[in-house]
């Protein structure tokens, strides 16, 4: 097994490594605990850090663990691991082609084998779509095909085709987004075929792990990366709470606070939560602007957060329940709906209500 593919352990090389290796996954958690704590590793840190985390300094331990981390993810089966896992995979593996490519003399000197850009550009089927820049200014051309497909994913505006140049059906890109592109094709190369069926055996093996992983889940602040603020896809109990806002009915202490600190949990500021209530004629901003300062801890020595399912159930705000609620996110939080939604969505239902105008247009 070659430090190459413990670094790229989504190359097909690597997969080739471990199945000539004869590795039985089965016999393999039942008696390799170092793979076992470190396939481990890998998920809880994609969770809390959106990386793998540092690797074992055991080439067969730091290979293995990563379908031992497949298996755990698919064990656990919630949306929103599986996002962030193949976002931490891919993310720890732009930080080391980018490092080792940017550094191509070091690791000449230091490693028999390293990545090539070439390799790793066919490695995704786009060798034949990117070129060298004509200028020679160190910069590359892909093809608009491959860069629409791999730019999908990226978020911010700079990645959208009206605002590249354009020329001769290809987009020039420096080596950074290039390399930025490659990340979003290894994100999907490792999200290809989770979760799938884990055999009881392993299932049974694994329980503990599994176990500590959903405990992660549930401990974690989903708020964290979110800050994007398109109301069409929030839940539909937020859906419902908010068209009430706007419509200017009245809405009890703990609907008001769940909205709010939906809002808040999503990344809006105190003043766009201002905003987006101003449309209600019953509003009252100072109540509101202090409301929202509380949740959010400024008034107040705790930052509350966005109430579970469990809670809205139990206070009636819990409407209009769908089939992402019950089969999906299995009515844990709406944050979870939520973000099940943004991964879900397409770029162009992506518009952000912030850059978009006002609340109105949501109507
Ligand atoms: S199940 Fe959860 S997300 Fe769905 S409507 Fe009820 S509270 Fe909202």
């Amino acid at each position: 097994m070659k430090a190459l593919h413990a670094r790229y352990p989504f190359l097909a090389a690597a997969r080739e490594a471990v199945e000539t290796a004869g590795v039985d996954l089965a016999d393999l958690v039942a008696s390799d605990e170092a793979v076992v704590e470190r396939g481990l590793e890998r998920v809880e840190w994609a969770i809390t850090d959106g990386t793998v985390g540092e690797p074992h300094r055991r080439t067969r331990v730091e290979l293995l663990s990563y379908p031992v981390a497949r298996v755990l993810v698919s064990l656990v089966d919630q949306h929103v691991l599986l996002r962030r896992y193949a976002r931490a995979e891919a993310a720890t593996a732009y930080e080391r082609f980018s490092e080792e490519l940017d550094d191509r003399a070091a690791f000449q000197s230091t490693r028999t084998e390293r990545l090539d850009l070439r390799d790793l550009l066919a490695e995704f089927d786009l060798a034949g779509s990117v070129h060298g820049s004509p200028e020679d200014d160190g910069g590359y051309r892909v093809d608009v095909g491959a860069y629409l497909e791999h730019a999908a994913g990226q978020w911010g505006d700079e990645w959208r085709l009206v605002n590249r140049s354009l020329a001769d059906g290809q987009v020039p890109v420096d080596e950074t987004e290039l390399l930025l592109l490659v990340r979003q094709a290894v994100e999907r190369r490792v999200k290809d075929g989770l979760p799938f069926a884990v055999p009881d055996e392993i299932a049974t093996e694994l329980e503990a792990e599994t176990e500590r992983i959903s405990e992660t889940l549930a401990d974690l602040d989903l708020t964290r990366d979110i800050d994007t603020v398109v109301p069409d896809l929030f839940p539909p109990c937020m859906r419902h709470l908010l068209d009430k806002v706007q419509k200017g009915e009245h809405l009890e202490h703990h609907s008001r606070f769940a909205i709010a600190a939906f809002l808040t949990s999503i990344g809006m500021t105190t003043d766009e939560i201002v905003d987006i209530f101003q449309v209600n004629p019953g509003f009252g901003e100072e109540a509101t602007r202090y409301q929202v300062d509380h949740i959010r801890g400024e008034s107040s020595p705790t930052e509350y957060s966005a109430p579970a399912c469990a809670t809205m159930q139990s206070y009636g705000d819990c409407v209009n329940k769908d089939d992402i609620c019950e089969d999906v996110i299995n009515e844990s939080h709406p944050l979870n709906y939520y973000e099940h939604r943004l991964d879900e969505a397409d770029e162009d239902e992506l518009v952000d209500w912030r850059e978009d105008g006002d609340a109105e247009d949501e109507e």
